[in-house]
């Protein structure tokens, strides 16, 4: 029998823990939000207690299972188990979570960055099946890519490769990215960016038909508002999707140039904009690589769907 694997996905909102198959199928999952409000050591001690659970649940030994994965949001020092910073959750200021979570366990505990984890989830059990490299983006809150190259996450010195999301394509623009530089994509094309776009557009005298309500929150104004937009013909928001796509097609034209992957998956939040927003984005790439595109490269939407965190962080322990 094949062992299983065990992932976590800390986010901002909810925590997920799970039990995976070889085939990358839940087994048996635990969803909470309640590690949101407890410090470094409390999340520790709750998510170790609920992968315990699972592994009593499902009559488990620690020995039936491989190891535990766990992707979290923020900078992550790979080799050291370390979250330098994370803007997702209080306090985790270089702090040794995999070493903490280790000593709830004798089975591996491996720690990395939530895009690295999502991306190896989609290589092995997703999109890149079949692959030995392969670039992938998560286009939601915040943009990340997870690098994959001979099979293998390219993680850099530290392990911050793939940080896509601050790479610059407009440096005169007026819009500040979370990290402080002017013109990052993430300020352009991610779900913290759809406010401003939206008020932008209505500034410049746009109209739009989504009757949101005259006392809406536009920090609100997420990409499903847009999607509903999208799907009602709304003009405005065709163009900020259309926007948004053009920016992350000039993006991946980048890594076209710098890695020449065969394959490009698209995960995240966003992607539920379907193929209006797929389409841009591939005609957006053509129209740049013109004829210096020598064999195919695909560009895919990830079928992993809403579990790819936790699939990902459990598929880090067979990497
Ligand atoms: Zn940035």
């Amino acid at each position: 029998m094949h062992k299983l694997l065990c992932g976590v996905d800390i986010g901002g909102t909810k925590c997920a823990t799970a039990l995976v198959d070889t085939n990358g199928k839940i087994v048996d999952k635990i969803n909470t939000c309640a590690h949101v409000d407890l410090n470094e050591d409390g999340l520790v001690k709750l998510v170790a207690g609920q992968i315990k659970e699972l592994f009593s649940r499902n009559n488990l030994q620690e020995s039936d299972v491989e190891g535990i994965g766990i992707g979290c949001a923020g900078h992550i020092r790979f080799k050291d188990g370390v979250i330098i910073t994370t803007s997702n959750l209080k306090g985790f200021k270089n702090y040794p979570l995999r070493d903490k979570m280790q000593a709830y366990f004798k089975i591996p505990v491996i720690l990395d960055n939530d895009a690295n984890a999502q991306a190896f989830g989609a290589f092995k059990f997703g999109a890149g099946k079949g692959y030995t490299d392969m670039v992938f983006l998560t286009i939601s809150t915040g943009i990340g890519a997870g690098i994959i190259i001979n099979n293998k996450l390219y993680r850099g010195v530290t392990g911050t490769a793939g940080e896509f999301g601050h790479t610059i394509i407009e440096p005169n623009s007026d819009l500040t990215c979370s990290c402080g530089n002017k013109g990052c994509i993430m300020a352009h094309a991610c779900g913290m960016a759809l406010p401003y776009l939206y008020k932008k557009k209505i500034n410049e005298g746009k109209v739009s038909k989504l009757n949101l309500p005259s006392n809406f929150n536009i920090s609100k104004l997420s990409g499903q508002i847009l999607k509903k937009g999208l799907d009602m013909d709304d003009p405005v928001s065709k163009e900020i999707i259309s926007d948004s796509a053009y920016y992350v097609g000039l993006g991946i034209y980048n890594i076209f140039q710098t890695l020449n992957p065969p394959l490009v998956v698209l995960g995240g939040g966003l992607t539920n904009w379907g193929d209006f927003y797929l389409d841009k984005i591939k005609a957006t790439f053509r129209e740049l690589a013109r004829d210096m595109i020598f064999d195919p490269m695909d560009i895919v939407i990830s079928n992993i769907g809403a579990d790819a965190g936790v699939i990902g962080a459990a598929a880090l322990t067979i990497e």
